[in-house]
């Protein structure tokens, strides 16, 4: 195109799946702009210095990422410029932290029967009906299930269903009911979002007793940030982005698009968005039943909080992560993810986040809620604080639901939609890898 207005395509958004498009489109030589209505690019995926507390770093959100070795990060690593894709630390283990220590959560059925934290006959019961899952998804091809339609519920204790309402909430946002299976098996390690058909079915079913655990996540060296900036650090220069540039319209023109913020109007071949696939009907008009449609994607919200501490603590010295719940005193459980990450403190300090998902009307009493169990559980923490940094954030753009999930193609012809609200698979910035994948075999 002439016009220095006019773009092969245009990439709205630039979260991580934005950015990924805009490298892999620019590398094949079409001539990119992405526009980003924030100061800052990276969305989700970014690492920054808390407000008054100078020298520290915390990223958005507590980060394992997973399927390293095979997953979308992999395939798209490609793109990068030769050292720029960043190096990554093992995430090794998942423990279950209890009032007496750890134990470390196993990666297979039989090690999970040898786990003290369930009552022996729940165990036995749990790892029969994750058998039957597994192996009616592998033989009889069973259709998607939520969690709550695979357990027996009436032979397992309240205790116990309480952790699997709160692990489901945990690794989707949402309750068991509407949690699918795929999301249980895929956050406990045993399937893998990438391989389809038969090699997955058998992966599936072998790796119950047999899996080498969480080997293929990792936590990026410098934070998530070096993910987003190995991107920008890649981009040849026929990719360009504007910060601070919200699209507020766009309109098809002929056969490509007229794309509009409150600065400038721009043209382009092709658009791919990677806002919400919620708000885009408020963007462009789109046809009234996919619209609808994207209405049901479901959303949750996650709080993070970021504990400084004045010294490295020996309660959290391993490479991995820990969950635990709270189901003491109320029927609303609520399960944490706290991972260590050290590599962000400052010189002999120790840093931990803790994630968990909340209300968001009840922001107030969830911070109080996850400060006094953690103090609760490993009380030397409290005396050991120096910076406190809380974070409200909708992990991802959609929970993994058994709903309507929207694909990457739209209905308007051009307009294409990437980000984890347009793919099922794995988690957060893996999901967003996959949905690019889906972008570059699409177009
Ligand atoms: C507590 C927490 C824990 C997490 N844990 C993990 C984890 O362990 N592993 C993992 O892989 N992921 C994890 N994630 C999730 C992961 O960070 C995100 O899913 C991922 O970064 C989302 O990328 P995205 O590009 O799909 O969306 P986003 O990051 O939301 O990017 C969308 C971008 O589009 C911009 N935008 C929207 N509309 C417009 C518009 N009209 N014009 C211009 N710009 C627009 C937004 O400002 C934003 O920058 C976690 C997140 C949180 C909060």
């Amino acid at each position: 195109m002439a016009d220095h207005n006019a773009y092969d395509a245009i990439v709205v958004g630039g979260g991580i799946s934005g950015l990924l498009s805009a490298l892999a489109l620019g590398k094949k030589g079409n001539s990119i702009l992405l526009l980003e209505k924030t100061d800052a690019l990276g969305g989700n995926c970014r690492t920054y210095e808390p407000e008054g507390f100078p020298g520290w770093r915390v990223d958005t959100g507590i980060h394992a990422i997973t399927e390293l070795i095979h997953g979308p990060l992999n395939q798209l690593k490609r793109y990068f410029d030769p050292g720029k894709f960043p190096a990554f630390r093992r995430h090794y283990d998942y423990y279950l932290r209890k009032k007496n220590g750890l134990e470390k959560i196993p990666s297979t059925l039989p090690g999970f029967l040898k786990m003290n934290a369930f009552p022996a006959k729940d165990k036995v019961v749990l790892a029969g009906d994750l058998l039957n899952t597994v192996i009616s998804r592998a033989i009889f091809r069973e259709k998607q299930k939520a969690v709550y339609d695979v357990i027996s519920k009436h032979r397992l204790s309240k205790k116990t269903m309480q952790f699997m309402n709160a692990l489901s909430y945990l690794l989707s946002g949402l309750s068991m009911e509407k949690t699918s299976v795929s999301r249980l098996l895929e956050g406990c390690g045993f399937s893998s979002g990438g391989k389809r058909g038969v090699i997955r079915r058998i992966t599936e079913t072998a790796k119950l007793f047999n899996n080498p655990g969480y080997r293929s996540q990792g936590y990026p060296l410098g934070g998530i940030q070096s993910i987003t900036d190995g991107v920008i650090a890649s981009f040849p220069k026929n990719v360009g982005y504007h910060t601070a540039e919200e699209v507020r319209k766009i309109e098809k023109d002929g056969s490509g698009f007229s794309v509009s913020t409150p600065k400038a109007d721009y043209l382009s071949d092709k658009v791919v968005y990677s806002g919400e696939v919620k708000k885009l009907p408020g963007i462009i008009e789109m046809p009234v039943e996919w619209s609808r449609q994207v209405k049901q994607l479901e959303q949750a919200t996650a709080m993070t909080i970021w504990l400084g501490l004045k010294e490295p603590m020996t309660e959290f010295n391993y490479n991995g992560s820990e969950v635990f719940c709270d189901v003491r005193d109320s029927d609303k459980e609520l399960f944490y993810w706290l991972m260590p990450v050290p590599e962000l403190a400052p010189r002999n300090k120790g840093l931990v986040g803790v994630s968990t998902i909340i209300d968001p009307k009840k922001c107030r009493d969830s911070e109080e809620k996850l400060l006094n169990t953690i103090y609760s559980l490993v009380p030397a923490v409290e005396k050991n604080i120096e910076m406190v940094h809380t974070q409200v954030m909708v992990p991802e753009k959609a929970a993994v639901s058994l709903n309507y999930f929207p694909s990457i193609k739209t209905p308007v012809n051009g307009l294409y939609v990437v980000g984890t609200d347009t793919d099922m698979r794995s988690m957060g910035i893996t999901r967003a890898g996959y949905s690019v994948l889906e972008l570059l075999k699409s177009l």
